[in-house]
């Protein structure tokens, strides 16, 4: 996803630019959210057309509200983005989004190509064998990335950390009415239901991969839209984390997105942090002449930035995860404007892209 984002900047600014994917052809998947900080990065180095695009295929979310056993606890209202950024938190499809990005982007994708190999000179092998050389080689190949594992030492291995399952649907809203986002944090877990265009929701709730949602005892409005889901049409999702490692590229090799550092979903930006990555990398590679020096600046530039968000991500793992009447009172005796920062710290764009 961030590959292409990047992919249409580069292209952008006159580079050729060739992008190797794994799977046979554009994959489905859910959907996620998208916050003023990644897309106005989108807009900075990839221009005003794949920001419409992009936009075009997002529904805003106007506030956020979470529920607990004590009833609603908060009321985030999103319009203090609209006012400082010109939009809120979206709602998008992967699907929609990947389709948005590729048809913007200007390059040719060669689907079914695995990168399997890359040295620091710029050499890209695949699985078949065949070899290619850049001037830049961008590792954006997600949390198992082989371009990570090919600039490792021997021997280190590809950690995954904090495992975190879900399952997740996109189905008609049906009776869900809500002015944004909806969180229940329950003894069973945390729910969670968003717009999508075209009057749809997706929703996700927690739950281990071997036993399928059923909606039963769930907040009524989970249950509904659980059950008004297709059973083929309902998803396992899978995340983790890993802290990040300061400068993870090496000489024209640098990576991007999950491939440098997956966080998790607890917060939504996981997939921001690619798109922010995306910008920032254009951005040196258009400012500074030596490839190697833009890697390295862009890579000293991100650290902090997704060191802090990877902690928020699992800070709101740990708040998911207290004994429940301890969350419930947290949560309730938040003052409004502790709880804003909380939920919204993160999707304030970065000052390069303000
Ligand atoms: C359940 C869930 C919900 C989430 N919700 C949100 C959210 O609301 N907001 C948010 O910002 N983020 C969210 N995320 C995180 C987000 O999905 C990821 O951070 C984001 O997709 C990372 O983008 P990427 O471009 O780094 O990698 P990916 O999107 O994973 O793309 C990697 C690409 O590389 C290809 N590839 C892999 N290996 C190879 C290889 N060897 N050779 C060639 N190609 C290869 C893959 O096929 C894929 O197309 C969520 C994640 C999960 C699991």
């Amino acid at each position: 996803m961030s590959g292409l984002a990047l992919s249409g900047m580069l292209t952008r600014q006159g580079a050729d630019v060739t992008v190797l994917e794994r799977a046979q052809r554009r994959r489905d998947g859910l959907a996620i959210t998208l916050w003023p900080n990644a897309l106005l990065a989108l807009r900075h180095s990839g221009g005003e057309d794949v920001y419409e695009a992009v936009t075009k295929v997002c529904e805003p979310i106007g506030a956020a509200r979470m529920f607990t056993s004590r009833g609603q606890v908060a009321g985030i209202d999103l319009g203090f983005l609209v006012d400082r950024f010109g939009l809120s938190g979206q709602g998008v499809t992967r699907a929609e989004l990947l389709d948005a990005l590729a048809g913007t982007a200007g390059v040719d994708i060669r689907y079914g190509c695995e990168v399997t190999g890359v040295d620091p000179r710029g050499t890209v092998t695949l699985a078949g064998g065949e070899t290619l050389r850049a001037d830049v080689v961008i590792g954006a190949d997600g949390v198992g990335s082989a371009v990570r594992r090919a600039l490792l030492p021997p021997g280190t291995g590809d950690g995954r950390e904090n495992p975190l399952h879900s399952w997740q649907g996109v189905v008609d809203r049906g009776d869900w009415d809500s002015p944004g986002a909806d969180f229940f944090f329950t003894g069973r877990g945390t729910y969670g239901v968003m717009p999508l265009t075209g009057n749809r929701a997706y929703w996700f709730v927690d739950g281990s991969p071997d036993a399928p949602p059923t909606g039963a005892g769930w907040p009524a409005v989970i249950s509904a839209l659980v059950d008004a889901t297709p059973a083929d049409r309902i998803f396992p999702g899978e995340a983790w984390d890993r802290r990040p490692a300061r400068g993870w590229g090496q000489g024209r090799v640098t990576l991007l997105g999950d491939a440098a550092h997956p966080m998790l979903p607890t917060i939504g930006q996981g997939a921001c942090m690619a798109l922010e990555d995306a910008g920032v990398l254009a951005a040196r590679l258009a400012a500074i002449s030596d490839p190697a020096a833009a890697l390295r600046s862009y890579e000293q530039d991100r650290y902090p930035r997704v060191h802090k968000t990877f902690k928020r991500a699992r800070g709101m793992l740990r708040l998911r995860s207290m004994p429940t009447p301890v969350r419930d009172r947290v949560l309730a005796s938040m003052p409004g404007r502790a709880m804003t920062h909380l939920f919204t710290a993160p999707t304030i764009p970065i000052p390069e892209f303000r």
